[in-house]
């Protein structure tokens, strides 16, 4: 079914208009050059007679309200429930991506429904949910609408979040970050030809867009997806850790989320546990304060250890907080160190 409403077409916010009705986008590092007709690389920006358009304005293609945990986001208002919504379409080409029936197809077959940024300011008020995530597909190329959403969204009091792969560049970022409050995003391994030739991205581009963010005070958490054969090895990893370190600081958290064979990945093995809990070990050994291991249910990897006199300070199941041992100010229980947390444990409200 081909989509024929002009209402997710809106012109970009990021281009510029060159000879012979070319345009290039600028909004993520790629720049694509595109002549009249042309889509660029993420699938969702078209050249219309000289004009760069974003096709998925509002085209929403999931809703959800989660648990902030799912992000992941473990150090940022634990336990709070969050609304989030996607679209279509990656400036990636990760073969393993979990998502890829939204993210690797094209805007104008994609049944998806109209919302506006009003829409989503009501429909989070009538659940009671203050917090929106822009997520499951990537939220970059979807900025026009991000944009606007988040910074209606802010002026009601609302705190939003990016689950982003960080591809983008500085300027756009920058305009962003007053509306944003938290980001998780994937560093996917620490190698720039793993980047370039099967991720389809570039490695500096997105360090250098985390520096931004955690420059600029939002609060970040980076997650690592630990696959077999691709990013695994001590050394390769052992830079990223180190890298972390440098620019993020200790207190910045690492998720080290297990891989299960998916997409064009799906002949490859699931990561051994034994990797995970090894490079757990090398991240705290470098110094990280709060390294998890996500994908692993049941797994101590989940709970968050005091970095200061190591007892246990959240104990966790999947998404679930079982036990707390933080005062009100996210202090330790036990030896009264300020732990990094941004917001108190989620409580219903009444
Ligand atoms: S956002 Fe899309 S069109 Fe723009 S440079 Fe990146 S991949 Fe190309």
């Amino acid at each position: 079914m081909l989509r024929n409403e002009t209402r997710f077409i809106r012109e970009a916010k990021y281009y510029e208009k060159l000879d012979k009705q070319l345009v290039r986008c600028l909004l993520c590092p790629w720049k694509c050059l595109l002549d009249n007709t042309q889509t660029g690389l993420c699938n969702v920006r078209k050249n219309i007679d000289g004009k760069l358009y974003t096709l998925i304005y509002g085209l929403v293609s999931s809703v959800a309200i989660d648990p902030i945990e799912k992000k992941p986001l473990f150090h940022f208002y634990p336990g709070a429930p969050i609304f989030s919504i996607s679209s279509v379409g990656c400036n990636f080409k990760c073969p393993w991506c979990q998502n890829w029936e939204i993210s690797q197809v094209s805007p104008e077959k994609f049944p998806g429904e109209y919302m506006s940024p009003e829409d989503v300011v009501k429909t989070m008020k009538n659940y009671k949910v203050p917090f929106l995530a822009f997520t499951y597909n990537e939220p970059i190329i979807w900025y026009e609408y991000m944009y606007d959403t988040a910074r209606l969204t802010s002026r009601e009091g609302f705190k939003n979040v990016i689950v982003s792969n960080g591809h983008i560049n500085i300027e756009p970022l920058d305009e962003l970050i007053p509306y944003i409050h938290a980001a998780n995003i994937d560093v996917k391994a620490f190698n720039p030809s793993t980047y370039l030739k099967i991720i389809r991205g570039k490695l500096e581009a997105v360090l250098d867009a985390i520096v931004e963010m955690k420059r600029k005070k939002i609060h970040v958490e980076t997650t690592y997806l630990v696959i077999p054969g691709l990013n695994d090895t001590e050394d390769e990893f052992r830079k990223m850790t180190k890298w972390h370190l440098d620019n993020l600081g200790p207190e910045t958290p690492l998720h080290l989320s297990r891989f299960y064979p998916m997409y064009k990945y799906s002949d490859k093995p699931s990561t051994p546990v034994e990797t995970l809990e090894k490079l757990w070990s090398i991240a705290k050994e470098e110094g990280l304060f709060y390294v998890y291991i996500g994908n692993v249910p049941w797994h101590k990897g989940e709970n968050t250890y005091c970095p200061f006199c190591g007892k246990l300070l959240i104990r966790r199941i999947g998404y679930d907080i079982l036990e707390w041992n933080l005062d009100e100010e996210n202090r330790c229980k036990y030896c009264g160190k300020k732990i990094h947390i941004i917001g108190n444990r989620w409580k219903k409200p009444s």
